[in-house]
C-alpha cells in the first residue's frame, strides 16, 4: 500500500529526490565513490555548496544585498544566534509570540539584549495571528514565525512594520513567495519543507553585521560562514545535497510561486472537509490557518485513537497532534501530492459514516 507521510518533521521529501539521494550514497557524480566519504573540500562537493547557496538566493528572488548560509545546530541555535549577532546588550529588539518556537527565540534572546513582545496570541492556546502589534520605535528588528507548526497559525500578510523583519520560516520555507526586501534575515531548519535533518538556510541583509560591538566565538559569527562560503570547518555535506536536490525539485516545477498554488489547493480540501464534516473541528481561526500544518480536533475525544489508528490502517501515517495541541496535525508541505491529501479526506469520510 501506499504511504502518505504526513509527519511534521523530519517530513516528507519528493520521490525523485529520495531516489537521486539513494545513488549519491554508492555513487557521488560519477566519482565511483559514496558522498558520504568524500571530502567536503573536493570540487564535487564545493559545487554542490555553491549551487545550494545560489539556488536558495534564486528561489527566494535574494539581491546581492543578502547571503546566504547552510550552518548546523538546527533552527534552535538560530533563536540566540541571529540576537548575537545583530545586538548590543543595550539594543532594544521586538518578538510577535505565536508559540512554542516562538517563546523559545524570545528565551534566547533574552540573553543579548532588551527584549520587548509586541504581541502575543498565548491568551488563546495560539490559534490566532495578532495583528496589532506594540513595537517600540528603537526595536532593531522585529521578529515573528512566519508558519506556527505546532499550533498551525501562519501569517498571511507580514507584520506592519519599518523596521527589519527576521522570520523564523523553518516550516514553510519555500512554500510561497517571500517579500525578503522587508527582512534583515530569515532562516529555516531543513527538515520541514526543505531536505532532511541536520542544516538550516540562513540569509542575511550584510549591511546589518557589523553593528555589535561584542567579539563573538569564530563559529557563531555569520561573518565567519559568510566568508568562508559556509566551509569554514566540514558542513553537513548529505544534509546540504540532499537540500540541494529538494531546491532543484522546486525550481524544475516553476518555483516557490507554483508552490504556493499547489500548497492552496492541498489546503483548501483538506480544510474544506474539516468545516464541512461534523465529527471535526479546525483548531485555529478560519483567516490564520496554516496552508503547511492543518491542525484538527474530533468532536468525541474517545474517537481520537481509534482515528489515528484507522488512518495508519489505510496508509495514513503521522497525523497525531502536537502533544501540547491533542487532536491531529497534517503536515502538507511541498513534497505532499494532492492525491496524499484527497487520500485522508477519504478517510475522513468513511470514518465520519461509521461513528457519526
Ligand atoms: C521545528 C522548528 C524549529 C526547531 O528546529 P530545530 O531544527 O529542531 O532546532 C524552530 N522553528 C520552527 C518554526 C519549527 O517548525
Amino acid at each position: 500500500m501506499k504511504k502518505y507521510n504526513f509527519y511534521a518533521g523530519p517530513a516528507i521529501l519528493p520521490d525523485a529526490v529520495l531516489q537521486e539521494a539513494a545513488k549519491a550514497i554508492h555513487d557521488f557524480d560519477g566519482m565511483g565513490l559514496s558522498l558520504l566519504e568524500i571530502s567536503h573540500r573536493s570540487p564535487n562537493f564545493t559545487k554542490v555548496m555553491e549551487e545550494a547557496l545560489s539556488l536558495s538566493k534564486e528561489l527566494l528572488g535574494a539581491s546581492d544585498d543578502f547571503a546566504a548560509m547552510f550552518l548546523t545546530g538546527g533552527a534552535s541555535s538560530q533563536f540566540y544566534m541571529a540576537a548575537m549577532n545583530l545586538l548590543n546588550r543595550s539594543d532594544t529588539a521586538s518578538y510577535i509570540n505565536t508559540g512554542t518556537w516562538s517563546s523559545k527565540a524570545i528565551k534566547e534572546a533574552h540573553l543579548f539584549g532588551k527584549i520587548v513582545e509586541a504581541a502575543s496570541s498565548k491568551e488563546d492556546g495560539y490559534r490566532f495571528i495578532p495583528k496589532e502589534l506594540n513595537i517600540p520605535k528603537e526595536s532593531v528588528f522585529l521578529h515573528y514565525t512566519s508558519n506556527n507548526t505546532i499550533f498551525g497559525t501562519q501569517f498571511h500578510q507580514l507584520p506592519e512594520t519599518d523596521i527589519p523583519l527576521i522570520g523564523d520560516m523553518s516550516s514553510d520555507i519555500f512554500s510561497r513567495p517571500v517579500e525578503l526586501d522587508k527582512h534583515g534575515l530569515i532562516y529555516a531548519g531543513a527538515q520541514k519543507n526543505m531536505g532532511p535533518a541536520g542544516t538550516t538556510l540562513v540569509l542575511v541583509r550584510k549591511d546589518l553585521l557589523g553593528r555589535i560591538k561584542q567579539t563573538l566565538p569564530t563559529m557563531l559569527d555569520y561573518n565567519t560562514h559568510i566568508q568562508k562560503s559556509s566551509m569554514f570547518n566540514t558542513p553537513p555535506v548529505y544534509a546540504v545535497y540532499v537540500s540541494l536536490l529538494t531546491m532543484r525539485w522546486v525550481a524544475q516545477l516553476g518555483g516557490v510561486e507554483e508552490m504556493a498554488k499547489r500548497n492552496a489547493r492541498k489546503a483548501q480540501l483538506l480544510y474544506q472537509e474539516i468545516d464541512a464534516n461534523p465529527l471535526f473541528e479546525g483548531y485555529a481561526y478560519k483567516e490564520d490557518r496554516s496552508l503547511m500544518n492543518v491542525t484538527f480536533t474530533i468532536a468525541d475525544a474517545g474517537l481520537e485513537e481509534d482515528f489515528v489508528s484507522t488512518c495508519t490502517e489505510n496508509g495514513i501515517i503521522g497525523i497525531k497532534g502536537h502533544r501540547s495541541v491533542g487532536g491531529f496535525r497534517a503536515s502538507i508541505y511541498n513534497a505532499m501530492p494532492y492525491e496524499g491529501v484527497e487520500k485522508l479526506v477519504e478517510v475522513m469520510q468513511d470514518f465520519t459514516k461509521r461513528n457519526g
